[in-house]
């Protein structure tokens, strides 16, 4: 039987026949399934070895943002997320897009970039460097054979002049499905002392650029018009990315609600997301800063989004492996390269960007974010238990969801 990641009411169902799914789905194992189960993913042993001076764990919800259809694959996305209404935002997407085929994707080479930077080099220390390339990539690959090995490792260099006292060589390095920062800083710093004899110079900064440019991975969809609610809402769509593209304010929460789904798939992963939104960043800002993702209408007049955007994420290294979480997550994506992963964060990026602009252009955001957020409001207006469903009815049936409603709500309950 095919794998379809429709599954329709899967939000209705209890959290138990929720994992079931995802388990028939993933094959998941029954130690797995434990782990899901137990809400609790992280051993304090594990954890006391992946950072220093542990003393907790933050926990985070993990949901599954289904109808993911990307190059012509179905997909169940792992999101860890604190904000409400992200997953499904990015389920319902996926599903509108699914009408017109799902998402396409495309990742390019896995090229990192390692810098060396260097201080009062000899007058013609370019030249030199550049004389002894292949020298310099011999050295950073007898770092790593693994990489090697598996087709990837240092491919290519160049030295740039950054001012009269300071040089900078680059290291491009093909890190297959890791992140690569440490298979790259590794390179980089075996290479200085070399780098120093030939120039002359000094080296200082020996460490990978989170600049990922030549990483970068595109992903684009086709919203049927009919499916999303007409031609106004397609036109008013585009001028909600036209407003974006203009102004630098919109820009910034545009990409906001984009990141919104790429890094709840980047944290569930056990990928760094730091770095993954330190490369979209620069990456945006060169030429000025701009959105992430396009918006048109074609000449059948349906809504087409594209995102191109650098992405450092692997399936291998870091703690992919060692989060016994990420380890499931990634199971569930299924996704069998980092160049897959990138495919199918860019388009959850994309899908998480149409529902944020579609909600914006048509009734506000809002409506749904505060039905959703109105059990968070519950609780902080003080329920408990029973009380924290009974209190966010009340105010969503109302369709008055605040802190002053919840709070006279919740006395008359307990009168
Ligand atoms: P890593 O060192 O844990 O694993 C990468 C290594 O795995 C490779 O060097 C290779 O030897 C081996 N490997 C085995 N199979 C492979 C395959 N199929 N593809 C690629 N490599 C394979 O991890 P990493 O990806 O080099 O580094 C990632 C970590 O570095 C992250 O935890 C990140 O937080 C951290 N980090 C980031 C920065 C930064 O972004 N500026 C700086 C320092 C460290």
């Amino acid at each position: 039987m095919e794998k379809t990641s429709r599954i329709p009411g899967f939000y209705k169902l209890p959290i138990k026949e929720r994992v079931k799914k995802v388990k028939e789905f993933a094959e998941l194992n029954d130690e797995e399934e434990e782990i899901l189960l137990s809400m609790d993913g992280l051993d304090s042993d594990t954890a006391d070895r992946m950072i220093e001076n542990v003393v907790g764990s933050m926990k985070m919800p993990l949901g599954i943002a289904t109808n993911f259809l990307i190059n012509g694959k179905d997909y169940l996305v792992p999101m860890a997320i604190e904000e409400t209404s992200v997953v499904a935002a990015a389920s319902n997407a996926a599903k509108m897009a699914r009408v017109k085929g799902g998402f396409r994707a495309k990742a390019g080479e896995p090229v990192m970039i390692g810098q060396i930077q260097i201080l009062d080099a000899n007058e013609n220390a370019m030249e030199e460097i550049e004389k002894h390339r292949e020298e310099i990539l011999e050295l950073a690959n007898a770092q790593d054979k693994i990489l090697v090995s598996l087709g990837g490792g240092a491919k290519d260099m160049e030295v740039r002049k950054l001012s009269d006292e300071m040089l900078c060589v680059h290291l491009f390095v093909d890190v297959r499905d890791a992140m690569g920062a440490n298979a790259v800083n590794t390179m980089a710093e075996a290479c200085a002392p070399l780098i120093e004899k030939i120039s002359g110079g000094r080296t200082l900064l020996r460490i990978i650029s989170n600049l990922a440019d030549h990483r970068m991975v595109e992903a684009t969809a086709v919203f049927d018009r009919d499916t999303i609610g007409g031609s106004k809402v397609v036109d008013d769509m585009v001028h909600a990315y036209e407003f974006a593209a203009l102004d630098i304010y919109r820009a910034a929460t545009h990409n906001k609600g984009v990141m919104n789904g790429i890094d709840a798939v980047a944290i569930a992963t056990g990928n760094d997301w730091r770095a993954i939104e330190a490369g979209v960043h620069a990456y945006a800002s060169i030429g000025g800063y701009k959105p992430f993702t396009k918006w048109e209408k074609n000449e059948d007049g349906d809504l087409v989004g594209s995102i191109k955007i650098p992405m450092a994420a692997g399936t291998i290294g870091g703690i992919t492996k060692v989060h016994p979480m990420a380890r499931i997550s990634l199971k569930i994506l299924g996704a069998k390269s980092s160049r897959e992963l990138a495919e199918v964060i860019a388009s959850v990026g994309l899908a998480q960007n149409f529902a944020a602009m579609h909600a914006l252009s048509t009734k506000g955001i809002q409506d749904g974010h505060m039905r959703l957020h109105a059990k968070n409001i519950a609780v902080m207006a003080g329920a408990q238990g029973d009380e924290i469903d009974r209190v966010a009815e009340v105010m969503a049936s109302e369709g008055k969801i605040r802190m002053d409603r919840a709070k006279e709500i919740l006395d008359e309950i307990r009168k």
